[in-house]
């Protein structure tokens, strides 16, 4: 008897023409994910198999893979031979003490001696033989137990389904640069285009010394929180602080916010471009703040010239977002407190529907060509 994890895959990515090439990707991401833990992924007729792992690594391997884009479930359960005695002896391991059950079996090997039903009422009746505190109920049971005789020779027995990340496999769907503040929105808008089968890398912005390091900080530690759904990620870092100050010296103050916005759009299509990314995403939701009207976004998505701005938290409200982001594991880390740079020269009263060619008029105050250029040589880079 041999314990294994069973990985059921969101199957409709995984058809037409480019099976292929997406099962690969699925098994080189879970390959990804479980690196340094000793293991063997094999693929059984519609699912794979995880087998050869140490007993101790179980629940580490169950976390890691319930994360990879393009699992639905996950069972832990154990492979025997197709025979009644083995069945039943991994069906006592996977039984609870006590309550009431049923026994479901699927039966792929036709000519296996007893049908389903047979299996189900056979096992079943040995456990309750064995265990008085437990009792049938096929309606409503406590737990099921669930006998899979497969074609090879094998069955496997289990007992719950964990439920996954769903989704694509990570890869399949390109590449994307994600907008990453250190804030609640960001991270969720780059957890849901990766889960699209999207690639994404990181740009966050600092002002640094106006924002500290602990923001920097954050700002790493919630791009971990996403590389262990996106299979690593790579966090570009660029300084905005001399395109503040500018701003600040030379504009209304009323436009700090939406200046900058348009010259982060810019570096970021810049960075872009040059890193072979083919889109922009941020967590941008409508109405949310000041610089989130349909007016504000005019402004800022009319610096870009190439790429699209995708922006999935749009539709959106906050309650949604925060829920999101705890199911993921990011919301503890975003509300650290911090300074964002967005909050450094913020101006008391901030213009909520900017009209574009006043914002044209106040960018005509500065030398926006030198000042990209200069932020952009602030750049540095890390990879998770
Ligand atoms: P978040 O919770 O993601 O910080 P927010 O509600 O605070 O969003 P804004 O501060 O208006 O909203 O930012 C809108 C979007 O702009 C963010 O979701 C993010 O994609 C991008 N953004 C804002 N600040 C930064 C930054 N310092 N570095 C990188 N991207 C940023
Ligand atoms: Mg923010």
């Amino acid at each position: 008897m041999e314990k294994v994890i069973i990985i059921r895959y969101a199957e409709i990515h995984l058809k037409g023409k480019n099976r292929g090439y997406f099962e690969r990707m699925f098994v080189a991401n879970m390959e990804k994910s479980l690196r340094g833990i000793r293991h063997e992924i094999r693929r059984r007729s519609g699912r794979y198999l995880v087998e050869n792992f140490e007993d101790g690594q179980t629940e580490n391997i169950v976390k890691k893979l319930s994360k990879v884009f393009g699992v639905h479930s996950l069972s832990v359960g154990f492979k025997v031979p197709s025979d009644m005695d083995e069945i039943f002896l991994a069906a006592q391991l996977v039984c609870d003490g006590s309550g009431s059950f049923k026994v479901e079996t699927h039966r792929a090997d036709k000519k296996f001696y007893l049908t389903s039903p047979q299996i189900s009422a056979e096992i079943g009746g040995r456990l309750l033989g064995k265990n008085k505190r437990l009792s049938v109920n096929v309606h409503e049971p406590d737990f099921v137990i669930n006998v899979d005789v497969r074609e090879d020779g094998t069955a496997l027995v289990f007992n719950k389904f964990i439920r996954c990340a769903d989704g694509m496999p990570v890869g399949t769907a390109g590449r994307g640069l994600l907008l990453l503040s250190g804030g609640i929105d960001s991270p969720v808008a780059g957890h849901m285009i990766a889960k699209r089968g999207m690639k994404i890398d990181c740009l966050h912005f600092h002002s640094y010394p106006y924002t500290n390091m602990q923001a920097r900080q954050k700002v790493m530690d919630l791009a971990k929180v996403l590389s262990e759904y996106n299979c690593g990620i790579k966090v570009s870092v660029i300084s905005v602080k001399h395109i503040q100050e500018e701003i600040h010296k030379n504009c209304n103050g009323a436009y700090m916010v939406t200046l900058l916005r348009r010259f982060m759009m810019r570096l970021a299509e810049r960075l872009a471009l040059k890193d072979g990314d083919q889109c922009i995403i941020t967590g941008e939701s409508l109405g949310q703040v000041a610089s989130q009207t349909i007016e504000g976004m005019t402004s800022s998505n009319s610096v870009i010239e190439r790429l699209p701005v995708l922006r999935p938290l749009c539709g959106f409200d906050k309650n949604e977002i925060i829920e999101r982001s705890r199911n993921i594991g990011a919301y503890d880390i975003s509300i650290r407190p911090y300074e964002d740079c967005c909050t450094v020269f913020l101006p008391d009263y901030p213009i909520i529907k900017p009209k574009l060619e006043d914002v044209l008029a106040e960018e005509a105050k500065l030398d926006v060509r030198s000042l990209l250029d200069e932020a952009f040589s602030t750049l540095e880079v890390s990879e998770f």
